[in-house]
Protein backbone atom coordinates (compact mmCIF):
# COMPACT_ATOMS: atom_id res chain seq x y z
CA UNK A 1 0.00 0.00 0.00
CA UNK A 2 1.47 3.85 -0.79
CA UNK A 3 -0.10 6.26 0.61
CA UNK A 4 -0.04 10.38 -0.19
CA UNK A 5 -0.71 13.81 1.52
CA UNK A 6 -3.73 15.68 0.64
CA UNK A 7 -1.52 18.46 0.88
CA UNK A 8 1.24 16.99 -1.52
CA UNK A 9 -0.24 14.63 -4.05
CA UNK A 10 2.90 13.16 -5.22
CA UNK A 11 4.49 12.23 -2.34
CA UNK A 12 4.53 8.42 -1.63
CA UNK A 13 5.14 6.79 1.67
CA UNK A 14 4.91 3.16 2.71
CA UNK A 15 1.84 1.71 4.92
CA UNK A 16 4.64 1.60 7.75
CA UNK A 17 5.58 4.81 8.08
CA UNK A 18 2.23 6.60 7.29
CA UNK A 19 1.17 4.43 10.78
CA UNK A 20 4.52 6.10 12.57
CA UNK A 21 4.14 9.12 11.12
CA UNK A 22 0.03 9.48 11.74
CA UNK A 23 0.33 12.89 9.97
CA UNK A 24 2.76 13.79 7.13
CA UNK A 25 5.01 16.92 7.79
CA UNK A 26 3.19 18.71 5.96
CA UNK A 27 -0.41 18.24 7.97
CA UNK A 28 -2.09 16.88 5.26
CA UNK A 29 -3.71 13.38 5.78
CA UNK A 30 -2.76 10.53 4.48
CA UNK A 31 -4.88 9.01 1.90
CA UNK A 32 -4.42 5.73 -0.50
CA UNK A 33 -3.27 6.24 -3.78
CA UNK A 34 -4.97 3.28 -5.05
CA UNK A 35 -8.67 2.71 -4.03
CA UNK A 36 -9.06 -0.86 -4.73
CA UNK A 37 -13.08 -1.46 -6.06
CA UNK A 38 -14.31 -5.07 -4.55
CA UNK A 39 -15.11 -7.46 -6.83
CA UNK A 40 -19.02 -8.02 -8.03
CA UNK A 41 -18.65 -11.35 -6.15
CA UNK A 42 -17.68 -10.70 -2.86
CA UNK A 43 -19.86 -7.28 -2.78
CA UNK A 44 -23.55 -9.49 -4.12
CA UNK A 45 -22.40 -12.35 -1.61
CA UNK A 46 -21.47 -10.38 1.62
CA UNK A 47 -23.68 -11.96 3.38
CA UNK A 48 -22.14 -15.66 3.26
CA UNK A 49 -19.24 -14.09 5.09
CA UNK A 50 -18.23 -13.37 8.79
CA UNK A 51 -17.26 -10.14 10.23
CA UNK A 52 -13.56 -11.29 10.49
CA UNK A 53 -13.88 -12.73 6.73
CA UNK A 54 -15.32 -9.35 5.85
CA UNK A 55 -12.44 -7.49 7.52
CA UNK A 56 -9.97 -9.44 5.97
CA UNK A 57 -10.97 -9.31 2.33
CA UNK A 58 -11.20 -5.56 2.89
CA UNK A 59 -8.10 -4.81 4.44
CA UNK A 60 -6.50 -6.96 2.40
CA UNK A 61 -7.61 -5.04 -0.87
CA UNK A 62 -5.86 -1.76 0.96
CA UNK A 63 -2.97 -3.16 2.54
CA UNK A 64 -2.03 -5.38 0.12
CA UNK A 65 1.56 -6.81 0.80
CA UNK A 66 2.69 -5.08 3.75
CA UNK A 67 1.54 -6.95 6.39
CA UNK A 68 1.42 -11.00 5.15
CA UNK A 69 -1.71 -12.79 4.89
CA UNK A 70 -1.12 -14.70 8.14
CA UNK A 71 -0.19 -11.71 10.02
CA UNK A 72 -3.37 -9.86 9.04
CA UNK A 73 -5.59 -12.51 10.09
CA UNK A 74 -4.07 -12.25 13.72
CA UNK A 75 -4.45 -8.72 13.38
CA UNK A 76 -7.69 -8.84 12.83
CA UNK A 77 -8.97 -11.67 14.82
CA UNK A 78 -7.37 -10.35 17.57
CA UNK A 79 -8.62 -6.96 17.20
CA UNK A 80 -12.00 -7.55 16.18
CA UNK A 81 -13.11 -10.20 19.06
CA UNK A 82 -16.87 -8.62 18.82
CA UNK A 83 -19.55 -8.31 16.90
CA UNK A 84 -21.60 -5.17 15.67
CA UNK A 85 -25.24 -6.37 15.38
CA UNK A 86 -28.42 -4.67 13.84
CA UNK A 87 -31.21 -4.42 15.66
CA UNK A 88 -34.53 -3.67 14.44
CA UNK A 89 -36.84 -1.10 15.49
CA UNK A 90 -39.39 -1.00 13.61
CA UNK A 91 -40.21 -1.23 9.64
CA UNK A 92 -37.31 0.08 7.69
CA UNK A 93 -35.68 2.07 10.62
CA UNK A 94 -32.86 -0.33 12.42
CA UNK A 95 -29.66 0.33 15.18
CA UNK A 96 -26.27 -0.79 14.18
CA UNK A 97 -24.82 -1.41 17.55
CA UNK A 98 -20.93 -0.30 17.33
CA UNK A 99 -20.16 -0.51 20.96
CA UNK A 100 -19.35 -4.02 22.07
CA UNK A 101 -16.11 -3.76 22.67
CA UNK A 102 -13.88 -3.57 25.50
CA UNK A 103 -14.55 0.40 25.71
CA UNK A 104 -17.90 0.17 24.70
CA UNK A 105 -17.57 2.83 21.61
CA UNK A 106 -17.22 2.55 18.25
CA UNK A 107 -13.96 3.58 18.82
CA UNK A 108 -12.83 -0.08 19.62
CA UNK A 109 -12.55 -0.69 16.16
CA UNK A 110 -9.96 2.20 15.19
CA UNK A 111 -7.77 1.99 18.39
CA UNK A 112 -7.31 -1.70 18.54
CA UNK A 113 -6.60 -2.61 15.02
CA UNK A 114 -4.44 0.42 15.08
CA UNK A 115 -2.55 -0.45 18.53
CA UNK A 116 -1.44 -4.11 17.29
CA UNK A 117 -0.60 -2.96 13.43
CA UNK A 118 1.70 -0.42 15.00
CA UNK A 119 3.11 -3.34 17.47
CA UNK A 120 3.39 -5.69 14.63
CA UNK A 121 5.35 -2.72 12.77
CA UNK A 122 7.84 -2.44 15.42
CA UNK A 123 10.71 -4.32 14.70
CA UNK A 124 12.73 -6.51 17.35
CA UNK A 125 15.09 -4.36 19.37
CA UNK A 126 13.41 -1.32 18.58
CA UNK A 127 13.17 1.78 20.74
CA UNK A 128 10.21 1.76 22.70
CA UNK A 129 6.96 3.59 21.01
CA UNK A 130 5.29 6.53 23.22
CA UNK A 131 1.76 6.88 22.23
CA UNK A 132 0.72 10.26 23.22
CA UNK A 133 -3.14 10.89 23.19
CA UNK A 134 -5.52 13.58 24.43
CA UNK A 135 -8.97 12.99 24.83
CA UNK A 136 -12.57 13.90 25.45
CA UNK A 137 -13.71 11.04 26.87
CA UNK A 138 -14.59 7.90 24.64
CA UNK A 139 -10.89 7.73 22.65
CA UNK A 140 -8.70 7.54 25.78
CA UNK A 141 -10.64 4.58 26.84
CA UNK A 142 -10.57 2.87 23.34
CA UNK A 143 -6.69 3.33 23.03
CA UNK A 144 -6.10 2.45 26.62
CA UNK A 145 -7.61 -0.72 26.31
CA UNK A 146 -6.52 -1.35 23.04
CA UNK A 147 -2.45 -0.94 23.45
CA UNK A 148 -2.75 -2.44 27.03
CA UNK A 149 -0.18 -5.29 27.83
CA UNK A 150 0.95 -4.62 24.07
CA UNK A 151 4.76 -5.39 23.56
CA UNK A 152 7.35 -2.64 23.09
CA UNK A 153 4.48 0.36 23.80
CA UNK A 154 3.03 3.05 26.10
CA UNK A 155 0.37 5.15 26.29
CA UNK A 156 -0.04 8.41 28.05
CA UNK A 157 -3.30 9.51 28.11
CA UNK A 158 -4.02 13.08 28.86
CA UNK A 159 -7.97 14.61 29.90
CA UNK A 160 -9.53 17.32 31.15
CA UNK A 161 -10.30 17.38 34.98
CA UNK A 162 -14.41 16.90 36.11
CA UNK A 163 -14.54 16.89 31.91
CA UNK A 164 -15.48 13.30 31.49
CA UNK A 165 -18.09 10.80 33.32
CA UNK A 166 -16.82 8.71 35.84
CA UNK A 167 -16.72 5.56 33.92
CA UNK A 168 -14.69 7.05 31.14
CA UNK A 169 -12.60 8.27 33.89
CA UNK A 170 -12.24 4.76 35.28
CA UNK A 171 -11.03 3.09 31.82
CA UNK A 172 -8.50 5.87 31.70
CA UNK A 173 -7.40 5.18 34.77
CA UNK A 174 -7.51 1.90 36.43
CA UNK A 175 -5.41 0.42 33.74
CA UNK A 176 -1.52 0.12 34.96
CA UNK A 177 0.70 -1.90 33.24
CA UNK A 178 1.88 0.14 30.02
CA UNK A 179 -1.32 3.22 30.21
CA UNK A 180 -0.28 5.64 32.37
CA UNK A 181 -3.06 8.77 32.77
CA UNK A 182 -2.37 12.59 33.17
CA UNK A 183 -5.07 14.64 34.61
CA UNK A 184 -5.11 18.26 33.28
CA UNK A 185 -6.18 20.95 34.70
CA UNK A 186 -7.91 22.50 31.96
CA UNK A 187 -10.03 21.58 28.77
CA UNK A 188 -9.66 19.21 26.14
CA UNK A 189 -8.49 22.14 24.10
CA UNK A 190 -5.66 22.47 26.67
CA UNK A 191 -4.85 18.53 26.20
CA UNK A 192 -4.40 18.54 22.82
CA UNK A 193 -2.24 21.82 22.66
CA UNK A 194 0.32 19.81 25.12
CA UNK A 195 0.18 16.76 22.72
CA UNK A 196 0.91 18.78 19.87
CA UNK A 197 3.54 20.81 21.54
CA UNK A 198 5.28 17.50 22.27
CA UNK A 199 5.54 16.68 19.09
CA UNK A 200 7.44 19.80 18.08
CA UNK A 201 9.68 20.00 20.74
CA UNK A 202 13.31 18.80 19.95
CA UNK A 203 14.71 17.37 23.33
CA UNK A 204 11.32 14.89 23.73
CA UNK A 205 11.73 14.13 20.32
CA UNK A 206 15.11 13.12 21.03
CA UNK A 207 14.20 11.09 23.94
CA UNK A 208 11.59 9.61 23.14
CA UNK A 209 10.05 7.80 19.95
CA UNK A 210 6.50 9.99 20.00
CA UNK A 211 3.46 8.91 17.76
CA UNK A 212 0.20 9.80 18.17
CA UNK A 213 -3.38 7.74 18.45
CA UNK A 214 -5.76 10.29 17.18
CA UNK A 215 -8.57 9.55 14.98
CA UNK A 216 -6.43 11.12 11.73
CA UNK A 217 -4.08 8.14 11.57
CA UNK A 218 -4.94 5.67 8.36
CA UNK A 219 -4.41 2.71 10.52
CA UNK A 220 -8.06 3.68 12.41
CA UNK A 221 -9.72 4.64 9.56
CA UNK A 222 -9.51 1.01 7.45
CA UNK A 223 -10.99 -0.78 10.23
CA UNK A 224 -14.00 1.39 10.29
CA UNK A 225 -15.21 0.54 6.87
CA UNK A 226 -15.05 -3.34 7.97
CA UNK A 227 -18.92 -2.39 10.21
CA UNK A 228 -20.09 -1.34 7.19
CA UNK A 229 -19.66 -3.83 4.52
CA UNK A 230 -20.61 -6.51 7.62
CA UNK A 231 -23.98 -4.26 8.56
CA UNK A 232 -24.62 -4.04 5.00
CA UNK A 233 -24.13 -8.35 4.92
CA UNK A 234 -26.77 -8.26 8.03
CA UNK A 235 -29.18 -6.19 5.78
CA UNK A 236 -28.88 -8.50 2.56
CA UNK A 237 -29.85 -11.61 4.71
CA UNK A 238 -32.65 -9.98 5.65
CA UNK A 239 -33.44 -9.54 2.21
CA UNK A 240 -32.63 -5.80 1.90
CA UNK A 241 -30.24 -4.54 0.00
CA UNK A 242 -31.21 -0.69 -0.35
CA UNK A 243 -29.85 1.30 2.35
CA UNK A 244 -28.66 4.38 3.65
CA UNK A 245 -26.82 4.84 6.75
CA UNK A 246 -27.35 7.55 9.14
CA UNK A 247 -23.93 8.61 11.45
CA UNK A 248 -23.37 10.26 14.68
CA UNK A 249 -20.52 12.98 13.28
CA UNK A 250 -17.34 15.08 15.26
CA UNK A 251 -14.63 14.92 13.49
CA UNK A 252 -16.17 12.96 10.28
CA UNK A 253 -13.85 9.64 10.84
CA UNK A 254 -16.61 7.62 11.08
CA UNK A 255 -18.64 9.21 8.13
CA UNK A 256 -15.55 9.21 6.40
CA UNK A 257 -14.62 5.16 6.72
CA UNK A 258 -18.52 4.78 4.92
CA UNK A 259 -17.78 6.49 2.18
CA UNK A 260 -14.48 5.15 1.48
CA UNK A 261 -16.16 1.64 1.80
CA UNK A 262 -19.00 3.31 -0.86
CA UNK A 263 -15.83 4.07 -2.89
CA UNK A 264 -14.65 0.38 -3.10
CA UNK A 265 -18.29 -0.14 -4.21
CA UNK A 266 -20.75 -0.73 -1.51
CA UNK A 267 -24.13 -0.07 -2.87
CA UNK A 268 -25.11 2.43 -0.15
CA UNK A 269 -27.91 4.59 -1.62
CA UNK A 270 -27.06 7.63 0.67
CA UNK A 271 -25.41 8.64 4.00
CA UNK A 272 -26.62 11.03 6.62
CA UNK A 273 -24.47 13.25 8.78
CA UNK A 274 -25.65 14.10 11.72
CA UNK A 275 -24.14 16.32 14.01
CA UNK A 276 -25.02 19.00 17.21
CA UNK A 277 -24.95 21.90 16.96
CA UNK A 278 -21.09 21.82 16.19
CA UNK A 279 -22.58 22.10 12.55
CA UNK A 280 -19.80 22.97 10.17
CA UNK A 281 -20.59 20.04 7.49
CA UNK A 282 -23.88 20.48 7.21
CA UNK A 283 -23.39 23.66 7.13
CA UNK A 284 -21.11 23.24 4.15
CA UNK A 285 -23.16 20.68 2.49
CA UNK A 286 -26.45 23.54 2.50
CA UNK A 287 -24.35 26.91 1.32
CA UNK A 288 -20.99 25.67 -0.19
CA UNK A 289 -18.40 27.25 2.16
CA UNK A 290 -16.29 25.66 4.52
CA UNK A 291 -16.69 27.87 7.70
CA UNK A 292 -14.52 26.14 10.48
CA UNK A 293 -15.57 27.25 14.28
CA UNK A 294 -14.91 27.22 17.71
CA UNK A 295 -16.07 24.07 19.08
CA UNK A 296 -19.68 24.26 21.51
CA UNK A 297 -20.54 22.24 24.49
CA UNK A 298 -23.21 19.68 24.04
CA UNK A 299 -24.64 17.32 25.81
CA UNK A 300 -22.98 15.04 22.85
CA UNK A 301 -19.84 16.20 23.83
CA UNK A 302 -17.77 13.44 21.52
CA UNK A 303 -18.84 15.37 18.40
CA UNK A 304 -18.21 18.42 19.95
CA UNK A 305 -15.63 19.68 17.05
CA UNK A 306 -15.94 22.94 15.22
CA UNK A 307 -13.06 21.90 12.45
CA UNK A 308 -13.62 18.38 11.66
CA UNK A 309 -10.00 16.73 11.53
CA UNK A 310 -11.25 14.27 8.73
CA UNK A 311 -13.20 16.62 6.34
CA UNK A 312 -9.96 16.94 4.29
CA UNK A 313 -9.98 12.86 3.55
CA UNK A 314 -13.41 13.31 2.38
CA UNK A 315 -12.80 16.10 0.29
CA UNK A 316 -9.97 14.77 -1.50
CA UNK A 317 -12.38 11.58 -1.99
CA UNK A 318 -14.56 13.68 -3.70
CA UNK A 319 -11.70 15.92 -5.15
CA UNK A 320 -13.66 17.98 -8.31
CA UNK A 321 -16.89 15.74 -7.74
CA UNK A 322 -18.10 17.85 -4.92
CA UNK A 323 -21.65 17.99 -6.35
CA UNK A 324 -21.47 14.28 -6.43
CA UNK A 325 -20.40 14.41 -2.84
CA UNK A 326 -23.82 16.27 -2.09
CA UNK A 327 -26.02 14.02 -3.80
CA UNK A 328 -24.82 11.24 -1.76
CA UNK A 329 -24.41 12.97 1.34
CA UNK A 330 -27.09 14.83 3.52
CA UNK A 331 -26.36 16.74 6.85
CA UNK A 332 -28.44 17.85 9.67
CA UNK A 333 -27.95 19.28 13.33
CA UNK A 334 -29.62 19.12 16.59
CA UNK A 335 -29.48 20.94 19.39
CA UNK A 336 -29.48 19.33 23.25
CA UNK A 337 -33.39 20.42 23.39
CA UNK A 338 -33.49 18.07 20.58
CA UNK A 339 -31.13 15.63 21.41
CA UNK A 340 -32.92 15.11 24.85
CA UNK A 341 -36.48 14.79 23.04
CA UNK A 342 -35.31 12.46 20.59
CA UNK A 343 -33.58 10.00 23.78
CA UNK A 344 -37.30 10.34 25.22
CA UNK A 345 -38.91 9.46 21.80
CA UNK A 346 -36.84 6.49 21.29
CA UNK A 347 -37.19 5.44 24.77
CA UNK A 348 -41.18 5.49 24.58
CA UNK A 349 -41.41 3.66 21.44
CA UNK A 350 -38.94 1.60 20.96
CA UNK A 351 -38.35 0.87 24.80
CA UNK A 352 -34.40 0.98 23.50
CA UNK A 353 -31.83 3.54 25.11
CA UNK A 354 -30.10 5.20 22.94
CA UNK A 355 -26.91 7.42 24.09
CA UNK A 356 -26.87 11.07 23.07
CA UNK A 357 -24.84 10.61 20.05
CA UNK A 358 -26.77 7.83 18.56
CA UNK A 359 -30.32 9.86 19.67
CA UNK A 360 -28.84 12.40 17.04
CA UNK A 361 -28.30 9.99 14.52
CA UNK A 362 -31.34 8.16 15.04
CA UNK A 363 -33.02 11.56 14.53
CA UNK A 364 -31.42 13.04 11.43
CA UNK A 365 -32.98 9.23 9.93
CA UNK A 366 -36.30 9.87 10.58
CA UNK A 367 -36.10 13.47 9.38
CA UNK A 368 -34.38 12.34 6.36
CA UNK A 369 -36.86 9.53 5.84
CA UNK A 370 -39.85 12.22 6.05
CA UNK A 371 -38.48 15.40 4.27
CA UNK A 372 -37.83 12.75 0.94
CA UNK A 373 -40.83 10.85 1.75
CA UNK A 374 -38.53 7.97 1.75
CA UNK A 375 -39.97 5.69 4.09
CA UNK A 376 -39.54 3.00 2.13
CA UNK A 377 -36.09 2.97 2.30
CA UNK A 378 -34.39 0.91 4.75
CA UNK A 379 -32.25 3.27 7.38
CA UNK A 380 -29.41 2.31 9.62
CA UNK A 381 -28.60 4.39 12.29
CA UNK A 382 -25.23 4.14 13.55
CA UNK A 383 -24.91 3.85 17.83
CA UNK A 384 -21.80 4.82 18.88
CA UNK A 385 -21.30 4.22 22.27
CA UNK A 386 -23.47 2.51 24.93
CA UNK A 387 -25.73 5.14 26.97
CA UNK A 388 -23.90 3.99 30.38
CA UNK A 389 -20.74 6.03 29.38
CA UNK A 390 -23.14 9.15 29.57
CA UNK A 391 -25.59 8.33 32.82
CA UNK A 392 -25.89 12.49 33.93
CA UNK A 393 -27.37 13.08 30.70
CA UNK A 394 -30.94 11.14 30.70
CA UNK A 395 -33.74 11.81 32.79
CA UNK A 396 -34.28 9.71 35.71
CA UNK A 397 -36.91 7.89 34.27
CA UNK A 398 -34.58 6.39 32.13
CA UNK A 399 -31.24 6.47 33.53
CA UNK A 400 -32.91 3.61 35.62
CA UNK A 401 -33.09 1.45 32.89
CA UNK A 402 -29.37 1.93 31.26
CA UNK A 403 -28.31 -1.85 31.53
CA UNK A 404 -24.22 -1.58 33.19
CA UNK A 405 -22.46 -3.83 31.61
CA UNK A 406 -20.38 -6.32 33.43
CA UNK A 407 -16.87 -5.24 32.21
CA UNK A 408 -18.44 -1.56 34.11
CA UNK A 409 -19.32 -3.33 36.92
CA UNK A 410 -15.71 -4.60 37.18
CA UNK A 411 -14.53 -0.79 36.62
CA UNK A 412 -16.06 0.42 40.05
CA UNK A 413 -14.13 -2.42 41.94
CA UNK A 414 -10.65 -0.81 40.76
CA UNK A 415 -8.44 1.70 41.78
CA UNK A 416 -8.16 5.06 40.18
CA UNK A 417 -4.12 6.04 39.53
CA UNK A 418 -3.74 9.40 37.55
CA UNK A 419 -1.15 12.11 37.98
CA UNK A 420 -2.60 15.69 38.14
CA UNK A 421 -0.95 18.69 36.30
CA UNK A 422 -1.41 21.80 34.88
CA UNK A 423 -1.88 23.16 31.32
CA UNK A 424 1.37 24.71 31.03
CA UNK A 425 4.15 22.54 28.95
CA UNK A 426 6.94 23.25 31.19
CA UNK A 427 5.12 21.38 33.29
CA UNK A 428 4.25 18.30 31.11
CA UNK A 429 7.60 17.89 29.80
CA UNK A 430 9.69 17.67 33.45
CA UNK A 431 6.92 15.08 33.97
CA UNK A 432 7.55 13.20 30.76
CA UNK A 433 11.70 13.16 31.25
CA UNK A 434 11.18 12.68 34.84
CA UNK A 435 9.68 9.27 34.18
CA UNK A 436 11.12 8.57 31.22
C1 LIG B 1 -15.91 9.85 18.60
C2 LIG B 1 -17.38 9.70 18.72
C3 LIG B 1 -18.26 10.18 17.73
C4 LIG B 1 -17.78 10.97 16.54
O1 LIG B 1 -17.09 10.17 15.63
P1 LIG B 1 -16.20 10.85 14.49
O2 LIG B 1 -15.51 9.72 13.82
O3 LIG B 1 -15.23 11.75 15.21
O4 LIG B 1 -17.10 11.60 13.60
C5 LIG B 1 -19.60 9.94 17.87
N1 LIG B 1 -20.10 9.28 18.94
C6 LIG B 1 -19.30 8.82 19.92
C7 LIG B 1 -19.90 8.11 21.07
C8 LIG B 1 -17.91 8.99 19.84
O5 LIG B 1 -17.12 8.53 20.82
Amino acid sequence: MKLYSTKNPSTRVSFKEAVFNSMPQDKGLYMPVEIPRLEDKFLNNLDQFTLPEIAFHVAKSLIGEDIPDDDLKSIIHDAINFLAPIVKLEENVFVLELWHGPSLAFKDFGARFMSRVMSYFLEKGEKQLDVLVATSGDTGGAVALGFLGVPNTRVTILYPKCKVSDIQELQLTTNGQNIRAVEIDGTFDDCQALVKQAFTDKELKERFRLTSANSINIARLIPQTFYYFNAYAQMLKLGIDKVVFSVPSGNFGNIGAGLLAWKMGLPVDHFIAATNVNDTVPEFLKTGIYQPKPSVSTLSNAMDVGDPSNWVRIADLFKGDIAILKQLVTGYRYDDEQTLHAIKFIYDDYNYVACPHTAIAWQALRDWQQDNAKKDIAGVFLSTAHPCKFPDVFPESIAGKVEIPEQVAQLHKKRKHSISLGKDFDGFKEYLLKNG
